[in-house]
């Protein structure tokens, strides 16, 4: 492995805490990702040294404390994250109790009945430090005392064999922290690895355990499964294992009848997606987002305007209810449920051309979502009659063109009103009408 492909500022990290008697290593990501020739996302640090110690050293150092005690050391732009090794979580006292006592500033950890880890800042060796990883090749620690990598978990050879595999018992762990549950998931989309057996195994049993986690923290991992250029394997990888389906119940339901249309709709807003990123192209939650709750919002939308209810309310109805629901399982901020909203009621907008309609919808800061989102639907085989192509051709239309393009829709608006009117005389019961 090449130095110079590691961030300098984290190799000063790890030279300055040698200086100061303690052992340092990058690990995590940052290791495996080179090992891998990829582009690792950020290089954590691991030492023996306490939080307290770390920040005696470094001036630009904060301590950090969610759940674990972390250490943030700021270098301009870039923030590395050092971490002071914990003890393996099921022996934590044990280990403790021995050798290591000087290192016990608290004896703090706790699991729940089921085995959820709550807290775990108990202070450990590197061995330990190892055992609360979660996969082998997360856990291969790199030094600059002699530039070697340490490996404990035999994370090298899953490296080679591109094989993702839990340290310690797999039901255990993902006991201990459900989230591992996605991060197995995630990790093997992003880096085209299998699942060894015995960590596969337990999944689908296991994404339950989901709904334990704080909506929060898993709008914080959703995030990342979706957001990482992997989204469309990912999401293939989810449903396999029952998890998609804890994370968007409703979407999940849908998915589960077997319904087409909702499939083709996500697989393609996930394929548009990755292709997004891959071309550099700004991509936001709130659009996939809208996307994956559609088909179950399009569904209560059809059933409010079945039983009467005018299209408008009928819209805010089923986007509030819909938005309650998901919020149970993850909390999704409002600066992209608003948005997310905008895109919906907007589907009820664009079907209106007429007059000055076209010219100031196309002036929205949201036309441009609502109009990708229209395609989006189209593409999954909702018939809306060329509205789409309508407004692909009037964007590219000059002035006197867009006139008349106008006016047609006034023309066929006007139609479309004497006809509803005699229809209605005909059948005053109907709703069907929009
Ligand atoms: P990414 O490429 O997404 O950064 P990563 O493996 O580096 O992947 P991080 O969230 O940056 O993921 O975590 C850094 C390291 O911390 C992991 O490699 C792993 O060793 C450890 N880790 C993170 N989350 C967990 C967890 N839930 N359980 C056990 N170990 C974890
Ligand atoms: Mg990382």
């Amino acid at each position: 492995m090449s130095r110079r492909q590691i961030s300098p500022n984290s190799l000063k990290i790890l030279y300055r805490l040698n200086e100061a008697g303690f052992q340092a290593y990058i690990v995590g990501g940052g290791v495996r990702d080179l090992l891998l020739m990829q582009t690792p996302k950020d290089f954590d640090i691991a030492t023996d040294a306490t939080p307290e110690e770390i920040k005696k050293i470094f001036g630009n150092a904060r301590i950090i404390g969610r759940r674990f005690k972390i250490v943030h050391i700021q270098f301009g732009r870039e923030i590395i994250e050092v971490s002071t090794f914990r003890a393996a979580p099921e022996n934590s006292v044990a280990i403790v109790g021995d050798s290591l006592a000087r290192k016990v500033t608290h004896l703090d950890s706790a699991h729940s009945e089921n085995g959820m880890l709550l807290r775990d800042n108990v202070y450990g060796d590197i061995e330990g430090d190892v055992m609360r990883r979660d996969f082998t090749v997360n856990a291969l620690y790199y030094t600059v005392q002699n530039f070697a990598i340490h490996d404990y978990v035999q994370g090298m050879a899953d490296i080679q064999r591109r094989t993702l595999r839990m340290i310690g018992d797999p039901l255990q762990r993902y006991r201990e922290d459900p989230v591992r549950v996605l991060r197995a998931i995630r990790l093997a989309a992003k880096l085209d690895f299998a699942i060894e057996k015995n960590t596969a195994a337990p999944l689908q049993d296991c994404a339950r355990l989901l709904e334990s986690i704080p909506p929060a923290r898993l709008f914080d991992e959703c995030l990342k499964l979706f957001f990482a250029g992997q989204a469309q394997k990912t999401y293939r990888l989810l449903k396999q294992y029952g998890v998609f389906q804890i994370l968007f119940p409703a979407t999940g339901e849908l998915l589960d009848q077997n319904d087409e249309g909702t499939r083709v709709l996500l697989e393609n807003a996930l394929e548009n997606t990755d292709s997004r990123i891959r071309e550099g192209k700004s991509v936001t939650p709130a659009f996939l987002l809208a996307a994956i709750l559609w088909p179950p919002l399009h569904k209560l939308f059809g059933q409010k305007l079945a039983a009467g209810t005018q299209p408008l309310p009928a819209m805010h109805e089923s986007a509030q209810t819909i938005i309650m629901a998901q919020l149970e399982r993850l909390s999704i901020p409002k600066r992209y449920s608003i948005p997310m909203r905008e895109i919906w009621e907007y589907q009820l907008q664009l079907p209106r051309r007429s007059g000055k309609h076209a010219e100031i919808m196309l002036g929205h800061k949201r036309f441009r979502a609502a109009y990708d989102f229209l395609l989006l639907r189209e593409s999954a085989g909702e018939d809306l009659q060329g509205l789409g192509q309508w407004w692909t051709d009037y964007q590219n239309a000059s002035a006197p063109e867009r006139e008349k393009m106008q006016a047609e829709q006034m023309k066929t608006r006007h139609n479309t009103r004497t006809r509803k009117r005699k229809r209605r005389v005909k059948s005053p019961g109907s709703h069907s009408e929009q």
